[in-house]
């Protein structure tokens, strides 16, 4: 039966989404026995797993599957002058009602006493590449084009933090500054957007829902001559997911750096020039919501309505959960731990041991976390080395020997 598109069904799959993460462990509400600060999540240990399959991904694609691709891992706290030469200290602002600009970094002292400087936690993971681009340069002495790439926290003061993980006030950003020669920027431009397209479909957003919106002057940050914002379509509405910008100079100029490019008109000034940066960022805790509210699902089971995450199996926290099929069996328990579950573990890491219910209980709570498979250890399992494995979409199982697990659950992911 095709959803209904009305507003209640939506605020419910907020609603939804934002309830199943509590209850199996995904994300919980920051500092919440205090009554929560606002714009903070805690992720829980499968939210923790789901992060990192999501950053696993993007670092797989953006950086180890590159050759011309350089990361950094650079410190939050930065001298305050960094933040004067970005234009931050300036114009990184919001307007407050009663039409006051407010400043969304958080300020904070570096040192005691007459020693202390102010410094900001950082609001973008960008400058961090920036700042170190020559060092960047003369420990690799990489050719144009090239790109350096980060993933960090990131810290805004929001006015209004709201809807869950999309505005935070401490948030996590995949970003890539991508130097190039002035002349090439619309071509890089363009391939950019593909790399982010392709990679958005590989995660497993649903691509029906993403748009992209070409960012009029007046609407762009100070630094960009040209910006596409990915939006996505949330329950709340159609908002920026990720954002492509056209940095120019803009940076590097500020910060007074160059590079030598060798390949082209070695006459002019040494070879000197600036190089113009394309600026592909991803907010990763935005991909998240946008992947959960993408992959919430629910059908009807034996006449009773379940929920399940339908994660792409490379990405989903748990992989596959072993279950005795009767806990107070002691030879299935034994057979489930020692023969399968163990090597499993071993071999996959994000493998579950779930003993705990019944199998119909078991099966929904892992619908509930998205794993793709569950192994049950049976009777028949003594005799003949076989486990059933349930596909959680369509709650199909099949028999699959043991020894062939592991090449089994390879070939899925
Ligand atoms: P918005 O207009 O929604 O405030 P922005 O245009 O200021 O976002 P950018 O400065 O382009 O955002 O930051 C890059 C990415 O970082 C965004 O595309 C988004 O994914 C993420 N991001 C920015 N602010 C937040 C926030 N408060 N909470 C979570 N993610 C954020």
């Amino acid at each position: 039966m095709p959803e209904k598109n009305t507003k209640e069904n939506k605020d419910d799959l907020m609603e939804k989404v934002v309830s199943l993460c509590k209850r199996r462990g995904f994300v919980f509400q920051g500092s919440e026995i205090y009554g929560g600060l606002a714009g903070t999540w805690d992720w829980g240990h499968f939210g923790v797993a789901l992060k990192n399959n999501v950053k696993q991904s993007w670092w797989k694609k953006f950086v180890d599957g590159r050759r011309d691709m350089y990361s950094i891992d650079a410190a939050i706290l930065m001298n305050q002058k960094v933040w004067e030469a970005s234009g931050h200290v300036a114009g990184f602002t919001d307007p407050m009602e009663d039409g006051k600009q407010f400043n969304v970094m958080f300020k904070t002292q570096v040192g005691a006493g007459d020693e202390a400087v102010t410094s900001y936690l950082r609001p973008e993971t960008a400058q961090g590449m920036f700042v170190n681009f020559k060092n960047t340069v003369d420990a690799f002495h990489p050719k144009l084009p090239f790109g350096t790439a980060q993933i960090g926290k990131a810290f805004r003061n929001e006015i209004a933090p709201r809807d869950f993980l999309f505005r935070q006030r401490e948030f996590e950003q995949m970003e890539i500054e991508y130097f190039i020669r002035p002349a090439d920027w619309e071509k890089y431009f363009e391939y950019w957007k593909g790399e982010m397209l392709e990679w958005m479909e590989e995660v497993g957003l649903d691509m029906n829902k993403v748009h992209e919106l070409e960012v009029p002057k007046e609407e762009r940050a100070h630094y960009s001559e040209r910006t596409i914002d990915f939006e996505f379509d949330y329950p709340f509405g159609r908002r920026e997911l990720f954002g492509l910008a056209y940095r120019t100079d803009f940076d590097l100029k500020n910060h007074k750096l160059e590079y030598i490019d060798e390949e082209e008109e070695p006459a002019r000034a040494g070879g000197k020039m600036i190089p113009h940066v394309i600026e592909p960022s991803f907010g990763l805790d935005r991909a998240v919501l946008a992947l959960l509210l993408s992959v919430y699902a629910e059908d009807e089971k034996n006449g009773e309505t379940r929920s399940y995450l339908k994660f792409n199996p490379s990405i989903a926290p748990v992989i596959c959960a072993v279950s005795p099929l009767l806990k107070n069996k002691p030879e299935l328990v034994e057979y489930a731990n020692t023969k399968v579950f163990a090597s499993l573990k071993a071999e996959f890491g994000r493998v579950m041991w779930d003993d705990n219910g019944n199998i119909g209980k078991r099966y929904r709570r892992q619908d509930e976390i998205g794993t793709p498979f569950c192994l049950v250890v049976d009777f028949d399992t003594l005799s003949n080395n076989t486990v059933t494995v349930r596909d959680r979409d369509t709650g199909e199982q099949e028999r699959i020997k043991v020894a062939d697990l592991k090449s089994y659950i390879k070939e899925k992911i």
